[in-house]
């Protein structure tokens, strides 16, 4: 049988972060599990985050009016972009499942790390008009946030002073993840490792590697099929009526961004729901 890949892109400065704590056992776990573990250290490769016209090597389709999104897939198609992006999608093609291992910035991820998926996930590659969220290019992929916190968790409660983590997750996990198709593994969260004792942060390296062991057997996160969706121009890619009609009986929305006015599916960005409900 293939050797199965693992690619943990991973975001932090400092060996000796509690982030490069996580990525070991990661690393650790994974490799005795029997998977080829890759890490892209974007730090370590001083990995460049701005997306600009040295990603196209030669000419450019339209040099008056640089337009990214358009140059890259041409370029994807000619197989004319820079060698650290064409290294980094070959490794996103051999794994089945991709970690991102980083700190929260600013609600998100650090630049560099969004410098990767700005520069690596081109059209093309990623994903095209057809192929989108569950109709997606990494369909038969599985990937998964990992990541550290200043804050403590009731502040990202819904009631809490940041607002619903599940709010602040959906651009991440749905507008990148699962929009290029990965099914979506629930986040690991680690809360605020600087500011709990030793033993919680050891208690928290511990649920990792347990975790771990059955990762791959988790169910994904719920998302709203494309089915729901005329996905045409003239439909404009929204609910299918009928679709809306029947979700007005319901007490909840359909995810945390197609809340359609309702109250939000408890846990839709953090947890696998319990039930088959889409
Ligand atoms: C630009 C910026 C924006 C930010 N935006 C946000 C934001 O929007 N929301 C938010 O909540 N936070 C935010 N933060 C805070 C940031 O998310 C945290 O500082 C970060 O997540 C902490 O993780 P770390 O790996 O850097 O922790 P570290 O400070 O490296 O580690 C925490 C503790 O763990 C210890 N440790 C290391 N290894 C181990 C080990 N093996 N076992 C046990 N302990 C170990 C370390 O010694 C340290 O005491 C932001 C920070 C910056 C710089």
């Amino acid at each position: 049988m293939a050797q199965r890949t693992a690619l943990i892109v991973y975001g932090h400065q400092s060996s000796g972060s509690f982030n490069a704590a996580v990525l070991d056992v990661a690393v650790q776990e994974l490799t005795e599990q029997g998977y080829r573990v890759i890490v892209s250290d974007l730090y370590a490769m001083n990995f460049r985050a701005s997306a600009t016209r040295d990603d196209i090597i030669g000419d450019l389709k339209n040099s008056e009016l640089f337009q990214y999104g358009e140059e890259t897939m041409h370029a994807w198609m000619q197989g004319r972009l820079s060698d650290d992006i064409v290294a980094e999608q070959r490794k996103v093609e051999e794994a089945e499942l991709v970690i991102f291992q980083f700190p929260m910035y600013w609600f998100s991820v650090p630049a560099i790390m969004k410098g990767w998926i700005d520069r690596v996930l081109t059209q093309g590659f990623a994903f095209s008009l057809e192929k989108i969220y569950d109709n997606g290019v990494f369909k038969d992929k599985k990937a998964m946030l990992s990541f550290t916190t200043g804050a403590i968790e009731t502040m990202f409660r819904s009631d809490g002073i940041n607002g619903d983590i599940n709010v602040t997750l959906w651009p991440l996990q749905n507008g990148t993840l699962h929009f290029c198709g990965f099914e979506v593994l629930a986040p690991q969260i680690f809360w605020s490792p600087a500011h709990c004792p030793p033993t919680v942060r050891t208690t928290m390296l511990e649920g990792w590697r347990i975790r771990l062991k059955g990762l791959l057997e988790e169910k994904p996160l719920t998302f709203a099929p494309c089915e729901l969706f005329d996905c045409s121009f003239q439909g404009g890619f929204m609910l299918w009526p009928k679709v809306r009609e029947e979700r007005e009986l319901q007490p909840y929305g359909i995810t945390t961004g197609h809340h359609l006015g309702k109250s939000v599916p408890p846990d839709n960005q953090t947890k696998a729901q319990p039930t088959n409900e889409k």
